[in-house]
């Protein structure tokens, strides 16, 4: 039978959320349903965590899992309590404890010669971040609470100098453990104390705390109630200004301006790419730089537009990569020729191999000749520089590519802006104000990341064969979409000016 506890508990996460912001904590605990469910990229984010939690539990060899479910704690906890007292087991995975209405489960407990324990907080990330303190020390706070002597607590993170050679990963390699005892005890000392008690007094409440929204509600998490608290703002606020400081959002907030449109003229603060957002909102009409056209003129057809997907997982897929690394696996590039007719290449990686070199070799002969090559950002010029140094046979050839490279975000920057783009040079915000025609939302992938996921989940050798097919489809059309919009932000801003 699950637990039915008589009053919120507090939990890792809760805790966390309550530090971000207490109106998080009361509607996870209150209002979960005003979140929208996690999405693929999200969850599978989730389902990394899992693989380097299971992972790093081979660091410590003949530990006893607590398989219990997470809503049967009690059960759990008791559990715990007899691999504790058994000297024979020397860690515990998933052990769980309460303690003054903390309930909380730790990912590795090992046993010292001493009757103490050693904590370990897996991260699947590659350094330990000023967040995962106060959720390490919120351990120490429960299981010393519930009497179990620690004597140290250690991040365990992965370890980004780490070369995976093929084959098993070496753990000792892949993993790094850092001790942060002293932090977490400090913070617990510190500040634990003032948090936990406004956290117990918000979740007393009858009702969420009016909590103003700003830079937490992105920081160091993007709140999944962000949509449910913004929905109100007015469609050009504040917050949309692009690089929008701590000071600028206090004085706006101090004036009482939540619409850009409110914003007086001459308003101290802005800088000069907000004073044109601005302008460009409360005059209704995009801004044109005096030089977009003869800018425009110097970039003449034939034209490519390329964008590269890379997967750059936590644990390394390929032989001689490191955790984290990008590594290239598709291009999409549309050529458009000088008789006005478009074309379409594209790459996607499918075995199991490092799809860099064939990459790189099907890149060059697709973009032969010297036709400028449209990118947006500076993503394709650090990947093809990466890829310079990984096969210095081809350096030359891929070094001249890159010097080819025309950067349309940069020319968009200086030379135009559409209140449309809500402050934003994303392509996915600048397509829909520039180019409405054409958008993501058919796709089964729609940004960058997920199309990452997407492939890392094509090489599981678990995938179905079926699934595999869906997803290398999806690959296909999301990449080709990138470049078709590169293409139609380029005409859309050349029909700008005549
Ligand atoms: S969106 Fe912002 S204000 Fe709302 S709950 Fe989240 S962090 Fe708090």
């Amino acid at each position: 039978m699950p637990d039915v506890p008589p009053s919120p508990t507090l939990s890792k996460s809760r805790f966390s959320a309550g530090l971000q912001c207490l109106r998080r904590l009361y509607l996870e605990v209150y209002h979960p349903e005003l979140a929208p469910e996690p999405s693929a990229a999200q969850q599978a984010l989730f389902d990394t965590g899992n693989r380097v939690g299971a992972l790093a539990r081979k660091l410590f060899p003949g530990g006893l899992l607590i398989e219990t479910p997470y809503d049967r704690h009690s059960e759990a906890v008791e559990a715990t309590g007899h691999a504790l007292s058994d000297a024979s087991i020397p860690a515990t995975y998933e052990a769980a404890f309460a303690h003054e209405g903390i309930r909380i489960r730790c990912d590795v407990l090992q046993r010292n010669g001493d009757g103490s324990f050693d904590l370990f907080e897996v991260k699947s990330s590659s350094r330990v971040k000023d967040e995962h303190i106060p959720d390490v020390a919120i351990q120490l706070h429960v299981v010393e609470g519930a009497g179990v002597r620690v004597r140290a607590a250690h991040v365990l993170h992965i370890n980004t100098a780490y070369v995976y050679l093929g084959g098993d990963y070496d753990l000792h390699g892949l993993f790094q453990a850092d001790d942060v005892t002293s932090e977490a005890r400090e913070f617990l000392r510190d500040e634990a104390p003032g948090k936990l008690a406004a956290m117990w007094e918000a979740l007393r409440s009858d009702e969420a705390p009016a909590v103003g929204t700003g830079a937490r509600c992105e920081n160091p998490y993007l709140c999944p109630f962000y949509d449910y608290c913004h929905q109100d703002f007015p469609e050009f606020c504040v917050e949309q200004l692009p690089h929008l400081s701590g000071k600028l959002r206090a004085a706006l907030a101090g004036a009482g301006i939540v619409d850009i449109r409110r914003i007086p003229p001459g308003f101290s603060g802005l800088s000069a790419m907000q004073q044109r957002v601005q302008e460009s909102v409360v005059g209704g009409r995009p801004f044109v730089s005096g030089g977009l056209a003869d800018a425009l003129a110097q970039v003449r057809e034939p034209l490519h537009f390329l964008d590269f997907e890379a997967v750059n997982p936590a644990l390394p897929l390929f032989p001689g990569t490191r955790p984290f690394q990008a590594v290239p696996f598709q291009w999409s590039l549309h050529t458009l020729d000088s008789d006005g007719k478009l074309r379409h290449q594209a790459f996607l990686h499918g075995g199991r191999d490092d799809p860099r070199p064939a990459f790189a070799e099907s890149l060059l002969s697709a973009v032969d000749g010297d036709a400028p090559i449209v990118v947006y950002a500076t993503y394709e010029a650090t990947r093809l520089n990466d890829l310079a140094q990984h096969i210095p046979s081809r350096a030359a050839g891929i070094q001249a590519v890159r010097s080819r490279l025309f950067d349309l975000l940069r020319f968009l920057r200086e030379h135009y802006y559409h209140p449309g783009q809500h402050g934003s040079f994303s392509l996915k915000d600048v397509l829909p104000a520039l180019a409405p025609d054409l958008g993501y939302g058919d796709l089964l992938l729609r940004e960058g990341s997920a199309a990452a996921l997407a492939y890392e989940k094509m090489l599981w050798p678990d995938t179905p064969q079926e699934e595999r097919e869906r997803l290398r489809q999806a690959l296909l059309d999301y990449c080709q979409r990138d470049t078709l919009a590169l293409v139609k932000v380029l005409k859309a801003l050349r029909a700008q000016v005549g």
